[in-house]
Protein backbone atom coordinates (compact mmCIF):
# COMPACT_ATOMS: atom_id res chain seq x y z
CA UNK A 1 0.00 0.00 0.00
CA UNK A 2 1.09 3.55 -0.94
CA UNK A 3 1.75 5.67 2.31
CA UNK A 4 0.62 9.52 2.83
CA UNK A 5 3.51 11.14 1.48
CA UNK A 6 2.84 14.72 2.54
CA UNK A 7 2.29 13.07 6.34
CA UNK A 8 5.23 11.41 6.56
CA UNK A 9 7.41 14.19 5.01
CA UNK A 10 5.98 16.46 8.31
CA UNK A 11 6.74 13.93 10.89
CA UNK A 12 10.80 13.49 9.31
CA UNK A 13 11.02 17.87 8.99
CA UNK A 14 9.59 17.76 12.92
CA UNK A 15 11.54 14.78 14.27
CA UNK A 16 14.80 14.29 11.86
CA UNK A 17 17.29 16.34 13.88
CA UNK A 18 20.06 15.33 11.93
CA UNK A 19 19.68 15.19 8.10
CA UNK A 20 23.28 14.02 7.16
CA UNK A 21 23.41 10.69 5.98
CA UNK A 22 25.70 8.43 8.58
CA UNK A 23 27.06 6.72 6.18
CA UNK A 24 28.68 9.26 3.75
CA UNK A 25 27.68 12.85 5.22
CA UNK A 26 25.75 13.40 2.40
CA UNK A 27 21.69 15.13 2.55
CA UNK A 28 20.58 13.19 -0.25
CA UNK A 29 17.65 11.20 0.99
CA UNK A 30 14.30 9.94 -0.97
CA UNK A 31 11.45 8.98 0.70
CA UNK A 32 9.35 5.68 -0.38
CA UNK A 33 6.06 6.00 -1.30
CA UNK A 34 5.00 2.36 -0.29
CA UNK A 35 4.65 0.78 3.16
CA UNK A 36 6.20 -2.37 3.36
CA UNK A 37 6.37 -4.88 6.33
CA UNK A 38 8.76 -6.28 8.79
CA UNK A 39 7.58 -9.77 10.37
CA UNK A 40 9.28 -12.35 12.81
CA UNK A 41 11.57 -14.53 11.50
CA UNK A 42 10.81 -18.05 12.03
CA UNK A 43 13.41 -20.71 11.43
CA UNK A 44 10.82 -23.50 9.97
CA UNK A 45 9.27 -21.45 7.02
CA UNK A 46 7.46 -18.42 6.71
CA UNK A 47 4.38 -18.04 8.85
CA UNK A 48 0.93 -16.72 6.93
CA UNK A 49 -1.47 -14.93 8.96
CA UNK A 50 -2.06 -12.86 12.02
CA UNK A 51 1.36 -12.20 13.75
CA UNK A 52 3.32 -9.36 14.73
CA UNK A 53 3.78 -6.98 11.87
CA UNK A 54 5.66 -3.61 11.64
CA UNK A 55 4.86 -1.43 8.65
CA UNK A 56 8.01 0.37 7.52
CA UNK A 57 8.71 3.38 4.83
CA UNK A 58 12.21 2.91 3.63
CA UNK A 59 13.90 6.44 3.12
CA UNK A 60 17.10 5.72 0.75
CA UNK A 61 20.15 7.51 0.24
CA UNK A 62 20.49 8.05 -2.86
CA UNK A 63 24.23 8.57 -2.56
CA UNK A 64 25.80 5.63 -1.09
CA UNK A 65 22.39 3.79 -0.66
CA UNK A 66 21.76 3.39 3.32
CA UNK A 67 18.53 2.87 3.89
CA UNK A 68 16.55 3.99 6.80
CA UNK A 69 13.57 2.49 7.85
CA UNK A 70 10.60 4.62 9.28
CA UNK A 71 7.62 2.70 11.52
CA UNK A 72 4.22 4.12 10.03
CA UNK A 73 2.74 3.77 13.28
CA UNK A 74 4.78 5.91 14.94
CA UNK A 75 4.89 8.34 12.17
CA UNK A 76 0.95 8.56 12.45
CA UNK A 77 0.33 7.35 8.77
CA UNK A 78 -3.05 6.11 8.33
CA UNK A 79 -2.50 2.44 8.94
CA UNK A 80 -4.36 0.12 12.10
CA UNK A 81 -2.50 -1.89 13.47
CA UNK A 82 -3.05 -5.41 13.49
CA UNK A 83 -4.70 -5.43 9.96
CA UNK A 84 -3.90 -7.36 7.29
CA UNK A 85 -2.23 -6.12 4.50
CA UNK A 86 -3.75 -5.38 1.11
CA UNK A 87 -1.86 -7.92 -0.30
CA UNK A 88 -3.16 -10.87 2.31
CA UNK A 89 -6.39 -9.27 1.70
CA UNK A 90 -6.35 -10.13 -1.75
CA UNK A 91 -4.92 -14.04 -1.13
CA UNK A 92 -7.89 -14.92 0.63
CA UNK A 93 -10.11 -13.68 -1.67
ZN1 LIG B 1 24.64 8.11 2.21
Amino acid sequence: MESDPQKLLGHLGHKWESKKCPMCGEQAWVVGKNVFELREFHEKGFVIGPGPVIPIIPVTCSNCGNTVLINAFIAGLPIRQGDPTDSEKEDRQ
